[in-house]
């Protein structure tokens, strides 16, 4: 069975040579063991930070050892009293293409259930990512009818689901983007009121107060970098940023210099908050209920961009980095 395992720790960029292919023979089953093949794979821009060795809320990956992210698996074989062979588990798990759950890590895992929705989706809407827009957007961003909701990174896994859940609450929302082709999905697919391609706008500051008449109430960040400065030019008093990723310096070698923040937080008494989902699982329950409810009344949809083979899953990672996914990236085995 193919594994991945990080082979070198990137500087800058990172490319596939930091990824290694190996084989593994699976050992039998002990009591209380699953096996388990993968079937969907998540691809998260949050894998780049565990790859270096720099502290985070996350341990870095050892130099070696396999990668993990979220995962959705078919149960291949059980001596576990709870799980039978075809059920469906996801959590995070191993690249691996099979893999044996030992008894102490079933803890960690979770049953999901083909018949409620497709198995990819609880990587993405009814997952990680799903949770994210939802308690980013509600928690630190505390959104009132009629303000004005700007999110960057609008057209990914997060951003796509953000600007619906605000369209829902009755927010006007504006997104920055990629492509021009991403910006019409924006506007066509998740209820974007505008759009702003930033390739291929000269003057960031001056398009976010055009798309932003009203300024900007609440800003989500998924971005940060040059994009998140200029937004700092059209924050209205009392305005909240979720700061929720950073893709655009999570390659940087060195600490980017950008814009002051502290006089505009001063000057409208801003509030400008990190986010990390994972501190949240209080709240995990609620968040993926109404999720799920709002995705039965047709009032969510989601999109996926779906690369095809267990190989093919360093590649899919790195694409994020060159925004090639419209929605959530996914890797099915
Ligand atoms: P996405 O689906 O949004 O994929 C990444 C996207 O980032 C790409 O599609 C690309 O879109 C954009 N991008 C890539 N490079 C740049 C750049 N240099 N400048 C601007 N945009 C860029 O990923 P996710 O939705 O999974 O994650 C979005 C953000 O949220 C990430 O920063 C991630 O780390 C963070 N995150 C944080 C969590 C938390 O708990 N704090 C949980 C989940 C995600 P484009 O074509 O528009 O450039």
């Amino acid at each position: 069975s193919k594994v991945i395992v990080l082979d070198k720790r990137p500087v800058g960029t990172p490319t596939l040579s930091d990824f290694k292919f190996k084989n593994e023979d699976i050992v039998d089953l002990k009591d209380g063991d699953l096996q388990i093949k993968s079937e969907y794979v998540s691809v998260d821009p949050y894998l780049r930070g565990r790859m270096s060795d720099a502290k985070s809320y996350v341990p870095p990956f050892e130099l070696g050892k396999p990668i993990t992210s979220g995962i959705v698996a078919k149960v291949v074989a059980s001596k576990n009293k709870d799980f039978q062979e075809g059920d469906y588990i996801s959590g995070i798990l191993d690249w691996k293409e099979e893999q044996i759950i030992s008894s102490e890590k079933i803890k960690e895992i979770r049953k999901v259930d083909a018949n409620q929705a497709p198995l990819s989706a609880y990587l993405g809407i009814l997952g990680m990512t799903g949770l994210t827009a939802y308690l980013g957007l509600t928690e630190i961003g505390k959104p009132k009818e009629g303000e004005t909701l700007l999110v960057s990174g609008a057209a990914g896994a997060v951003g796509s689901v953000v600007g619906q859940i605000g369209k829902i609450l009755g927010l006007r929302v504006v997104g920055i983007a990629g492509s021009d082709e991403k910006i019409n999905l924006l506007k066509s697919e998740f209820g974007y009121d505008e759009g702003i391609n930033y390739n291929t706008i000269k003057d960031m500051k001056a398009a976010i107060k055009e798309a932003c008449p009203n300024g900007v109430d609440i800003y989500f960040d998924n971005v940060g970098g040059e994009i998140s400065d200029a937004v700092l030019f059209s924050i209205n008093k009392f305005a909240r940023m979720i700061i929720c990723g950073a893709i655009s310096v999570y390659n940087e070698t060195s600490v980017p210099k950008g814009v002051s923040v502290q006089p505009f937080l001063i000057k409208n008494s801003a509030l400008m908050q990190g986010f990390i989902v994972s501190n949240y699982q209080d709240k995990f329950p609620e968040a993926g209920q109404q999720l799920g409810q709002w995705l039965a009344e047709n009032k969510l949809t989601y999109k996926e961009t779906i690369v095809d083979g267990f190989d093919n899953i360093p590649q899919a990672f790195l694409d994020l980095f060159e925004g090639k996914n419209k929605g959530k990236m996914i890797v099915k085995i």
